[in-house]
């Protein structure tokens, strides 16, 4: 069983953050038995049709529908970008995921440190971890969470995202165990 990582790339998706993803994702889900593989990137110019001009942003169902051309043989897959994503009544998306397609996707736009002028380079591969981990939540049936600690905790803002740790609670945990024993 094989979780796949995707670049989906507008400008850059940094290595070591993909990496970082890869690495702590690996080490959670390997419990029930998965291998995390990174594919190799893809350009998002195939869904640049969903660039908003007005707003500088793309529509993130399009990137979540790339994504899931690429779960063929994986039991999820999870798409990474640089592009900045929304979805109709969302200012802005950190990700959006689909359990029926098991396919979902992360957006590293507004987890940079640079985009609300901070210096901490570090801080985005932890932030991409934690909504790595959300999003492939949602994909393996997870709902939102009220634990602000919680990764399954919905961020409104970064500041959700920095609180929250980067694990299930104990709640979501045993919620995620029975939902991958029926699937497994
Ligand atoms: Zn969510
Ligand atoms: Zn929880």
């Amino acid at each position: 069983m094989r979780i796949a990582l995707l670049p989906l790339v507008v400008k850059e998706v940094e290595k070591d953050v993909l990496k970082a993803v890869k690495e702590h994702v690996e080490e959670f889900y390997s419990r029930f038995g998965f291998k995390v593989e990174t594919l190799p990137p893809k350009t998002a110019s195939d869904v640049f049709f969903s660039y908003n001009p007005l707003r500088g942003q793309f529509l993130g169902r399009f990137f979540l529908m790339k994504v899931a051309e690429h779960r063929k043989g994986f039991s999820a897959v999870l798409g990474v970008t640089d592009g900045d994503l929304y979805e109709e009544g969302m200012n802005f998306i950190f990700g959006l995921a689909n359990p029926h397609l098991k396919a979902a996707i992360i957006s590293l736009a507004r987890l940079r440190p640079e985009f609300y002028n901070e210096k901490d380079g570090e801080v985005l591969k932890e932030r991409a971890i934690k909504e790595a981990m959300h999003e492939l939540g949602h994909v393996f049936g997870l709902t939102h969470c009220e634990n602000p600690r919680c990764v399954m905790h919905f961020s409104n803002s970064i500041i959700d995202t920095d609180y929250k740790g980067k694990n299930y609670c104990e709640r979501c945990l045993n919620k995620l165990k029975r939902n991958l024993e029926g699937m497994i």
